[in-house]
């Protein structure tokens, strides 16, 4: 049986041509701070978000671009989140998983 290889080192090996701007934006930092669950925290592997000082900080350089954290953040938090792809081909470039 293969050898199991954590998240961690699977991401390990990505790369990113990193956007200058940002391709998510949170709209109102009120509608995270009446956010009870705050999906946002859980659904992302990269953890591209974190609550500090009373507001939802955003790390994009770290996104893989799956997503989730729109819909999470739609379907289960207030859709605070604005998200798009990266400008051109900017953005992650899978190399493995
Ligand atoms: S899920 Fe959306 S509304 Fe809730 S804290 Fe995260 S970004 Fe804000």
């Amino acid at each position: 049986m293969p050898e199991k290889t954590s998240v961690e080192a699977r991401l390990g090996v990505d790369k990113w041509d990193l956007d200058r701007q940002s391709h998510i934006r949170i709209a109102d930092q009120e509608l995270c701070r009446k956010c009870v669950k705050k999906p946002c925290l859980i659904v992302c592997p990269a953890k591209v978000y974190r609550w500090e000082n009373n507001a939802i900080t955003v790390n994009y350089a770290a996104c893989l671009e799956l997503r989730a954290c729109y819909v999470a953040c739609h379907e289960y938090g207030n859709g605070a989140i604005e998200w798009d792809y990266p400008n051109g081909a900017k953005g992650i470039v899978f190399r493995y998983g």
